[in-house]
């Protein structure tokens, strides 16, 4: 009887035995799946990358600027590296500190072969709204924000820095079509100031309450969006 029970036992423990080999079994058999399918996919990104890993998608609607913007790129060399940005945390907003001089004046300086400075945007006394650099690459205008930073330099007419309303105008309307299209709000503008606590731009940095404005301007125009 005792032998009966204990051959009883003996079964369902052995039976237990077998369901748990079965178990581990088909656990490391979907383990194994699972590190190939893994596997599989790290492999085709990579033969349709060209053996890279794809770089990380940047923070824009778009590359396309609107028609107001006259596109003039610099050539690749100093100034333009033809870096990549990782990605737009910020617009930068400085003045050119030549005063009365034009957007093309600035362009064209930017391109000269022993310049190392340049900015996205060149706005003019007129408004006009000069595009050095393409959207998703470095500039050279923020210092160590140039890699996460789309920069705009603006003409004035005076050794103020003070902004004419034609230029004014136009940098709030650039500015906004900039945070819409990488996903930013107003209080991402800021001053080069902000960066290096360089005088720049200068009218902005010696009005405070004029730079508030202006953040309000660009608030108010980004509800156009
Ligand atoms: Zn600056």
């Amino acid at each position: 009887m005792q032998q009966f029970e204990l051959s009883n036992l003996e079964k369902l423990m052995l039976k237990r035995k077998i369901m748990r080999k079965k178990r581990i079994r088909e656990m490391v058999i979907i383990l194994i799946v699972v590190v190939l399918a893994l596997c599989g996919v790290l492999g085709f990104t990579l033969y349709k990358n060209g053996g890279k890993l794809p770089a990380k998608q940047l923070n824009v609607k778009t590359l396309i600027t609107p028609d107001y913007v006259d596109e003039q790129l610099i050539n690749v060399g100093f100034a333009r590296t033809g870096v990549k940005l990782v990605e737009i945390n910020n617009i930068v907003i400085h003045y050119v500190g030549n005063p009365d001089t034009s957007a093309q004046n600035n362009r064209d300086y930017f391109n000269k072969a022993d310049t190392t400075v340049c900015s996205h945007f060149v706005i003019g006394l007129d408004g006009e709204v000069i595009q050095c650099i393409p959207l998703d690459e470095k500039s050279n205008a923020s210092n160590n924000r140039n890699l996460d930073t789309i920069s705009i330099e603006v003409c004035h007419p005076d050794e103020s820095g003070k902004f004419n309303d034609a230029t004014y105008s136009s940098l709030v309307k650039l500015t906004a079509w900039l945070c819409d299209n990488s996903g930013l709000k107003a209080k991402d503008v800021i001053r080069h100031y902000d960066i290096t606590g360089k005088e720049c731009p200068k009218y902005f940095v010696d009005n405070e309450s004029e730079w508030k404005n202006f953040l309000e301007d660009v608030k108010e125009e980004l509800k156009n969006y």
